[in-house]
């Protein structure tokens, strides 16, 4: 499937990196996944951050299957056994992983 530029999985609308990122909630960081919670309509979505990429998608079959994709050199993403940190602009947020 191809990819589309940053979008909500739920509404399709547009999104940056950063909205995405600030929307955040808890992770799954051995997976670098992570919740956020759409700032367009509200709805939990799922995220995967890695160095310098941010995908949103789902689990299908309890894998995550990217639909949008943003490219972003200055992301930096690190995953510790309890939370999930990323780095954008000199924006520093943290993720703790879900129960
Ligand atoms: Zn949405």
């Amino acid at each position: 499937m191809e990819l589309v530029p940053l979008t909500c999985p739920v509404c399709r609308e547009p999104l940056s990196v950063g909205e995405v990122l600030d929307a955040g909630t808890v992770s799954s960081p051995a997976q670098l996944l992570f919740q956020f919670l759409c700032p367009r309509c509200a709805a939990h979505a799922l995220a995967r951050a890695e160095e310098g990429r941010l995908e949103t998608g789902s689990l299908e079959h309890g894998r995550f299957v990217a639909s949008s994709r943003a490219e972003d050199p200055e992301l930096s993403v690190r995953a510790e056994t309890g939370w999930l940190d990323s780095w954008l602009g000199g924006r520093y947020r943290r993720f703790p992983a879900k129960g």
